[in-house]
């Protein structure tokens, strides 16, 4: 028995699709912004900024709730003053280091991070990282990554962060293949998805994980699904230790997390009658809950701005499970790769396009006129004021949307913002 069943019949798909390629003006949050959920995941780890004032601004507010909690996540801010002698710049790195480490006992795993001032960029911030490790291994470990806004979207700096830490893990000395899940995930969904593979005898482990003493290993016999779509480095660099990736479409919705959960089982031998035990009960639990959000958004149009890479598996989900028509899809970057699943299942036609000319883009999305926008905080008001509903996609981000449970609370972020409008046209 097939285990999903697909709500639309155009499955032609957009596999062969010529996206529409603008390279203009973008609108998109920096990779600093991956800090947000990637220091509530690793529970020991500290991100150091190495910024200036304004990287210090965006960590501060965009994470301001989170500060209230004990803070796992700092900037050193470096401007032009220092440039006058980059060898103090690292001593002063290495002294603000010493003195956050002695404080902070709790703290096994330093991301020093890097941003896009011209002053951070002359520093050689994986030769910094590397003299901190001589100087604080074993206790603790010192990885560097970029967070950059130049040419990068926000999702990016959890790739980078991600990427760095593959040589870290280590190496895998079994030969039986075994599942490994990788991508952030608020820890619920992961328990979630870690009981339904279990429920199938499936052993795996997940990357990144929440302490970095438990860091997963790696080897040839290790199969890897993406819970993320942003993460083509991290996969490259996996890859690079000889994993191999299972194709799938992304745990969104119950078709996506279906075919997800379906990957791993086929490629692991699970029967189909356990699969299907092990799926049943969820997935029509998410599929009823689903059908109460369908008759709320079906027939609604919606317009993606390229922001998250989150874009594609959102529109597949949106369109087949939920009714919505699809005015245009915008991502980042198309990785067709990791999107040939998702591509598929697109209709045919969709208008796909990749990067950003915002100025050109706006002007569609206005003469479109759809029902719901989703977009970076930074459109949002201008859309709004001319009279657009619209959805923020860093929400998207932030909210556990991935497995079954999570099906109808994602299509909620969609339904809410139109539901809102409704009523204050009232
Ligand atoms: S990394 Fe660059 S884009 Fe991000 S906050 Fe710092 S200066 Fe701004």
């Amino acid at each position: 028995m097939s285990p999903v069943i697909p709500i639309r019949a155009e499955t032609s798909g957009c596999t062969d699709v010529v996206p529409l390629v603008e390279r203009g003006q973008r609108e998109v949050f920096c990779g600093l912004t991956g800090i947000i959920w990637l220091h509530r995941k690793i529970q020991d780890a500290f991100f150091l900024v190495v910024g200036s004032r304004t990287c210090a601004h965006l960590i501060q507010s965009a994470a301001g709730v989170m500060i209230f909690a004990e803070p796992r996540f700092g900037t050193a801010i470096i401007d032009e003053r220092d440039l006058a002698g980059l060898a103090d710049v690292h001593e002063e790195l290495d002294r603000v280091v010493s003195q956050l480490l002695a404080r902070r006992p709790d703290i096994r795993l330093l991301f020093l991070v890097g941003s896009c001032p011209s002053e951070v960029i002359k520093l050689d911030l994986s030769r910094a990282a590397e003299r901190q490790n001589q100087i604080h291994h074993p206790r603790v470990r010192v990885l560097n990554y970029s967070g950059s806004g130049i040419e990068t979207t926000f999702t990016q700096g959890e790739d980078a962060c991600l990427a760095a830490m593959v040589p870290s893990l280590p190496t895998s000395t079994d030969t039986a293949p075994a599942l490994m899940v990788v991508g952030t995930l608020a820890d619920v969904v992961e328990d979630q998805l870690r009981s339904l593979l279990e429920r199938m005898g499936l052993q795996v482990s997940f990357f990144p994980p929440r302490h970095s003493q438990a860091l997963p290993v790696v080897g040839p016999n290790t199969r890897f699904l993406l819970a993320q779509p942003f993460l083509a480095d991290t996969a490259r660099a996996l890859q690079s230790r000889g994993a191999q990736h299972l194709a799938a479409t992304f745990p969104l919705g119950v078709e996506g997390t279906t075919a997800w959960l379906q990957a791993a089982a086929t490629e692991f031998g699970v029967a189909p009658n356990v699969f299907e035990q092990a799926t049943s009960a969820p997935r029509q639990r998410a599929q009823k809950a689903l059908a109460v959000q369908r008759q709320q958004l079906q027939g609604q149009r919606i317009f993606f701005f390229p922001d998250s890479q989150l874009e594609i598996p959102l529109a597949r989900f949106v369109h087949r499970e939920l009714g919505m028509a699809l005015v245009e899809v915008g991502t980042p970057y198309l990785h067709r790769q990791h999107m040939a699943a998702e591509l598929a299942l697109l209709p045919m036609g969709t208008r796909i396009s990749e990067g950003q000319d915002v100025d050109l883009q706006l002007d569609r999305c206005i003469a479109d006129a759809p029902d719901l926008v989703v977009c970076g905080l930074g459109l949002a008001n201008p859309l709004e004021a001319q009279g657009i509903t619209t959805k923020w996609a860093i929400e998207l981000v932030f909210t556990p949307i991935q497995g079954y449970e999570q099906a109808a609370d994602l299509a909620g972020l969609f339904s809410r913002p139109l539901k809102r409008r409704i009523k204050l046209a009232a």
